[in-house]
């Protein structure tokens, strides 16, 4: 089957990107080179969809690398980068993936991977689970496992489950500590402002920033607000976590009342209607709003539009919305995840974490499909140790370890 990407003339341009993301993924370096050798998924179809950008590149090529024929689509329509979807396809893998596709593209596209009858999938999101389970479910048979990337993607996956009609087993990488430890809190915390201020070039220090949501995406993005100097404010609704943000020294407010001083809105829950007309109707002139979390339905759009009067293109990812009043409002990377829709995602040497996770998950289902009943699966606790030493051997960190007296003490009844 033909690769559907943008411009093939780009691939040189993509590959420069890939060999530097090479540089900075120890844990998939040493993944391989062993996978060179030993080929877990020899004659296994693999279906991938995933921000396609350089370090899922990678990823792609080291599933090839281990055997797989592999199948790439993106996982949001403005995260693709046509250079490096370009510089993919040159390699052999199929991709089926551009920058800003419609809706019915981005659907053509997911139909695409399935048409590769894949063994295996990796998802993010639940976007190719959802298929699988309404208009491909012909294909869900064939399925013998798969991986999700997200925490939405778990709750997605997690529900199928309660209801009884998950169809095959998945493995929820989000749910790993090596995953959302680094990549929800340090990776989102980073690559979300790194995308507000490519997308923005305002300053950050000395301007109130509310986050909503103070999970592990939201505390990422909190803590580095304030190592760039603002003055944060924390909404939840869950009473833990919002005392966990008080201790963690932010002020907490409900939106009502965060609406009315915030300069950057920055949404990262999961949820629906987090920022809406009567938020907005509050805001000051100037206000800036970005989301993070999985789908652009946090910051409501319908109500931002008909609050306006006027809306206009002003930066490439940059929309303005002007209220009868006067007062101009911003929407950065149409509500989407403003980190990759505005940026490259997470930083590289994190990504090397959740994708070693992926590619391991991706092989103990090769080799344990057979005994995993259509459940929703931790990834294998040694798994986790095992990409974390792998990539403290490659930080140059030594750890102690137990003598056979502490371990003997520690397991004690
Ligand atoms: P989480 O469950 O740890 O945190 C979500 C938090 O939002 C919770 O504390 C919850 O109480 C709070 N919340 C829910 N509804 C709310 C509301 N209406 N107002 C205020 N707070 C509310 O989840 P997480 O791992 O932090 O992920 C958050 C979202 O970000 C998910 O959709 C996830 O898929 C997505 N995500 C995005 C990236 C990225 O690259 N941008 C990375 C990882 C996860
Ligand atoms: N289908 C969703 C995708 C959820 S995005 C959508 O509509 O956009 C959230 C996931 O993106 C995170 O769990 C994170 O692991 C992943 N991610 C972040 N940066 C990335 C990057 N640079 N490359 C690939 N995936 C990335």
């Amino acid at each position: 089957m033909q690769s559907l990407v943008r411009d093939m003339a780009l691939a040189p341009q993509g590959m420069e990107k890939i060999n530097w993301v090479k540089e900075f993924m120890p844990v998939l370096n040493v993944l391989s080179t062993e996978f060179i050798a030993s080929r877990p998924l020899a004659g296994k179809k693999v279906a991938v969809t995933m921000h396609l950008e350089a370090k899922t590149a990678y990823l792609a090529l080291l599933l090839q690398q281990a055997g797989a024929d592999v199948a790439v689509t993106g996982s949001n329509p403005l995260s693709t980068q046509d250079d490096v979807a370009a510089a993919l396809a040159s390699q052999g893998v199929k991709v089926f993936a551009w920058y800003d596709c419609t809706a019915a593209e981005y659907d053509n596209f997911l139909h695409k991977a399935l048409d590769t009858r894949p063994d295996i999938i990796v998802d993010d999101g639940g976007d190719l689970v959802a298929l699988l389970h309404g208009e491909r479910s012909d294909l869900a048979a064939n399925i013998l496992g798969g991986s999700e990337e997200t925490t939405t993607g778990v709750i997605r996956l997690r529900a199928l489950e309660a209801e009884g009609r998950l169809k095959f087993p998945m493995v929820a990488v989000n749910d790993t500590y090596c995953k959302y430890l680094f990549d929800n809190r340090y990776g989102t915390g980073q690559s979300t402002w790194d995308g507000i201020m490519r997308s923005t070039n305002l300053t950050v220090a000395g301007k109130t920033v509310v986050v909503a949501g103070y999970g592990w995406c939201g505390k990422g993005v909190a803590m580095r607000a304030k190592g760039l100097g603002a003055n944060v404010i924390i909404t939840e609704i869950d009473p833990v976590k919002a005392i966990e943000a008080v201790f963690d020294g932010f002020k907490v407010l409900p939106m009502q009342e965060a609406a009315r001083v915030g300069d950057f809105f920055v949404t990262l829950t999961g949820c629906i209607d987090v920022i809406r007309a009567e938020h907005i109707k509050e805001m000051k002139h100037g206000a800036i709003l970005a989301n993070a979390g999985h789908f652009d339905v946090e910051i409501n759009k319908a109500d931002l539009n008909s609050l306006a009067v006027a809306r206009r293109r002003v930066r490439r990812n940059v929309e303005e919305f002007c209220l009868a009043d006067g007062r101009k409002i911003y929407l950065l990377a149409e509500g989407r995840l403003v980190n990759l829709a505005a940026g490259d995602g997470h930083p590289t040497e994190i990504m090397d974490l959740s994708f070693a996770l992926q590619a391991l998950s991706v092989i103990h289902i090769a080799n344990n499909y057979q005994n995993m009943p259509a459940k929703v699966y931790e990834v294998p606790p040694e798994v986790d140790s095992r990409v974390a030493a792998l990539k403290l051997k490659a930080m140059g960190i030594d750890i102690d370890q137990l003598s056979p007296e502490q371990a003997a003490y520690l397991s004690r009844a």
